[in-house]
């Protein structure tokens, strides 16, 4: 008798009709399960992580009700749900127009805005910190919500701010943003050749606190440094590839490199911009727009361009190529989801994220490479990194 089954890779015979004893029939069936389990519920049943989403900034400023699906933005309760998300960082991300001073009191609401969302949803939502927290979170059905910070320049130059963000719930910093802080240089922004003398102690001061050093947006010097002196894993929290796009966010493939021998993980990141148009269109970069004036912060990192994002297989690209470079175990997602103006077709906003499964499959990768990149990465990255 054959039996026609559908798997990822297509319609698949099996011939069921000769003589197998019960445990060869309790092992094919295992087997046909697994090439059963189509993208969807793979996805479903994997550990998902996203190690990083702006929705902080849409929850200080807008103060939205988490649990409806929003017009505005990316992420709410219900698309996390549908884009099967078991754990993502909020990242509390202060506009450089502020001083340091004024941003760490904006970051202080910021925090405040993501427990009290927290607070608000405790069917859905569950704070974490910790690789056990993720666990704890999945197994009772909710979403574990971390909390990072994405500019290092909020301590204002003091170990002491750090030491106290850290116990206000906070288990990240990417270490800088657009410019360079007093002690680091950004990507697009270099006035230290790399880091200062404080820099290393705030490198060494995040690492003994367990917290996660991110080295996303910091300059290529910036990141040799902290990788030398690093002595626990490091991250790029929502960073890309930049052997296929040359931008100043992504990265070059030694440096990939050198973050899979830390250990570390890239996460990376959907943005158009960075992940680059269909190379046949000869469009390398989408223009970024910007409107005159912006109702309020997250007007300025999530107004979304008229122009149509790259296809969905761009972003799968940057996916193979990280895969290629660093090996499967040490990649991951960043989404970058409401920080961004323009996503790949099919991905636009956190409800999609099932395609990249069917992406990710479609290029060949096995069901266990699929689980490890989903989420499975991230959380052994936590587990060695956070407590
Ligand atoms: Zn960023």
């Amino acid at each position: 008798m054959m039996t026609a089954v559908n798997c990822p890779h297509g319609r698949m015979e099996f011939d069921y009709s000769c003589a197998i004893s019960r445990t060869s029939q309790t092992k094919l069936t295992a087997i046909t399960d697994r090439l059963l389990m189509d993208a969807g519920s793979l996805h479903k049943d994997a550990l998902v992580i996203d190690t990083h989403i702006d929705t902080a900034t849409h929850l200080l400023w807008r103060s939205p009700d988490f649990s409806q699906r929003l017009s505005e933005g990316h992420v709410d309760i219900p698309r996390l749900r549908a884009g099967g998300v078991d754990a993502a960082m909020f990242a509390v991300w202060i506009d450089e127009g502020f001083s340091n001073e004024h941003a760490l009191k904006l970051v202080l609401r910021g925090i405040d805005a993501i427990h009290r969302t927290i607070a608000s949803y405790p069917d859905d939502l569950m704070f974490a910190r910790t690789a056990a927290d993720v666990r704890k979170a999945r197994e009772q059905g909710k979403i574990a919500v971390l909390i990072t910070i994405e500019g290092g320049r909020v301590i204002c130059d003091d170990l002491g701010i750090l030491r106290m963000l850290n116990d206000l719930g906070v288990c990240s910093i990417t270490l800088a943003w657009g410019a360079a802080t007093g002690w680091i240089d950004s990507h697009n922004h270099q006035r230290h050749g790399g880091l200062t003398a404080f820099g290393r102690e705030v490198v060494r001061e995040m690492q003994r606190l367990n917290m996660l050093v991110d080295i996303s947006h910091v300059s290529e010097a910036a990141f040799w440094e902290v990788l030398n002196i690093a002595e626990r894993p490091v991250f790029a929290s929502h960073s890309s590839c930049r052997a296929l796009l040359d931008h100043t966010r992504n990265m070059w493939d030694p440096m990939i490199e050198a973050m899979a021998k830390n250990d570390g993980v890239i996460n990376i990141n959907f943005f158009g911009g960075f992940i680059g148009a269909n190379p046949d269109s000869g469009n390398v970069e989408a223009p970024l727009r910007k409107p005159a004036i912006y109702r309020d912060p997250f007007d300025r990192i999530a107004y979304p361009v008229p122009e149509p994002g790259p296809p969905l297989s761009r972003l799968v690209d940057h996916f193979n190529h990280a895969i290629r470079v660093a090996g499967a175990e040490h990649v991951g997602i960043g989404s970058d989801f409401d920080g961004v103006t323009q996503l790949p077709q099919g991905m636009e906003d956190m409800s999609k994220l099932p395609a990249l499964t069917s992406g990710l499959l479609d290029a060949g990768h096995s069901e266990s490479v699929v689980r490890a990149v989903l989420g499975e990465n991230d959380l052994r990255l936590f587990e060695k990194t956070l407590s």
